[in-house]
């Protein structure tokens, strides 16, 4: 369940507390039973949508950190045929990084293929073949 799905439920189950509390008296026990279950039913959706949202932003979290590792220049490299391939938790990535960046100090992945070209977004360098296989972790 995604947030605006949460929001929903929450604002639905605002309206049914809203419902009850200003025709707490009017309501006959089957209507307030009924009042009730969809307040349950509401809150459990929100409750849903926080735990998916809470999940969401772990993962998020931990990809930013390994991108800011990245971006940073921290990780090792392994090389074939010039081109510096990160390791990355004992695993080479399998895309290398722009060898020209990387003189600069800087580690930049090139671009999935765009077109059959491998680009670097920050100094425009293109490559039209890098190494099919990364070389084998350190
Ligand atoms: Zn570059």
């Amino acid at each position: 369940m995604d947030i605006i799905s949460g929001l929903a439920a929450a604002s639905q189950a605002l309206d049914v507390a809203k419902k009850l509390r200003q025709f707490e008296k009017s309501f006959d026990e089957a209507e307030f039973k009924l009042q009730i279950a969809e307040l349950y039913t509401a809150l459990s959706e929100v409750k849903i949508a926080l735990a998916d949202a809470k999940e969401t932003i772990a993962e998020k979290d931990a990809e930013i950190r390994r991108l800011t590792e990245i971006q940073l220049g921290n990780l090792k490299v392994v090389r074939r045929d010039g081109f510096p391939f990160g390791v990355e938790n004992g695993k080479v990535l399998p895309i290398p990084f722009c060898p020209t960046c990387e003189q600069a100090g800087t580690q930049n992945l090139f671009s999935s293929p765009i077109k059959g070209k491998f680009y670097c977004s920050v100094c425009h360098r293109t490559e039209v073949r890098i190494p099919t296989a990364p070389p084998p972790p350190p």
